[in-house]
């Protein structure tokens, strides 16, 4: 009798326990790696259908944020994961000077930047939510953006933003040289139909602290001459 009742115990305990396991072992499976993108002004700008500089004034000459993309390795990835999550930028508020220098709104009509930070909140942030809070997203990313140096890294092997074509091996290279890891550079296309450097994406682990090789890379092409427009 009396183990028949410590096995039921048994019974019982395990079956509280394994939705438990099964939750943290499905939520350490929502993403692989991330994205870490970041865009250059000129090229947002000097397309056909322009921008729009920030309500505080026109952002530096640098590449600025982009977003902080949670993905899976086979290339697919998880959008708008929590809406019980919104925005709230008081999480924030300690990290808003930094925002706006490395995170800059260029999408028209102008904005301080907040719409575009929630727009990535709730679109990416809240899938890597089992990971990092919504403060440590921002920071995240924040330290990402200065770790990478990616106008440092352009300029040190001679590539400037001067409007000039630039073979997209040279790019790839010298943030390569400087990173440690092979980026992957988005294109689009200037005013007059030129490819140029739009967005260069660069892997980072789960934790959001260390640079990684991309487990897969974005589509899209580029020319093997593509301009760096002036901002
Ligand atoms: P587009 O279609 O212009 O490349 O991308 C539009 C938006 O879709 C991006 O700004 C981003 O929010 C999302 N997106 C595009 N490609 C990827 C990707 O490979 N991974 C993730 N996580 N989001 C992406
Ligand atoms: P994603 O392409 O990541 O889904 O999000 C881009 C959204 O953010 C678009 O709705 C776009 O209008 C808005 N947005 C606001 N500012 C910017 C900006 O400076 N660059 C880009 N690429 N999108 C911006």
């Amino acid at each position: 009798m009396k183990i028949l009742q410590a096995s039921s115990s048994c019974l019982i305990t395990l079956l509280l326990i394994l939705p438990l396991v099964f939750a943290a072992s499905s939520s350490s499976e929502d993403f692989d790696f991330f994205y870490f993108v970041q865009q250059w002004p000129g090229s947002y700008c000097d397309t056909q259908k322009s921008c729009c500089y920030p309500t505080t004034g026109k952002p530096a000459a640098d590449f600025g944020i982009h977003g902080l993309w949670p993905n899976y390795k086979d290339g697919t990835y998880p959008s708008n994961c929590d809406d019980t999550k919104p925005f709230d930028s008081s999480t924030i508020s300690g990290l808003i000077n930094s925002m706006k220098k490395s995170w800059p709104t260029l999408a028209c009509p102008s904005g301080s930047g907040e719409a575009f930070w929630e727009h990535e909140w709730e679109k990416h942030g809240t899938c890597s939510e089992s990971v990092i809070d919504q403060h440590e997203y921002f920071q995240t990313a924040l330290n990402l953006r200065q770790k990478t140096n990616l106008l440092g890294a352009l300029t040190k092997a001679g590539i400037n933003p001067d409007g000039k074509s630039y073979s997209l091996e040279s790019i790839r290279d010298s943030i390569k040289e400087s990173t440690g890891f092979t980026p992957w550079i988005e294109c689009n296309r200037g005013g007059s139909g030129n490819s140029q450097l739009y967005q260069v994406y660069v892997c980072v682990d789960r934790s959001g602290s260390g640079l990684i090789e991309c487990p897969v890379f974005p589509h899209g092409k580029c020319g093997t001459e593509i301009e760096f427009p002036s901002f």
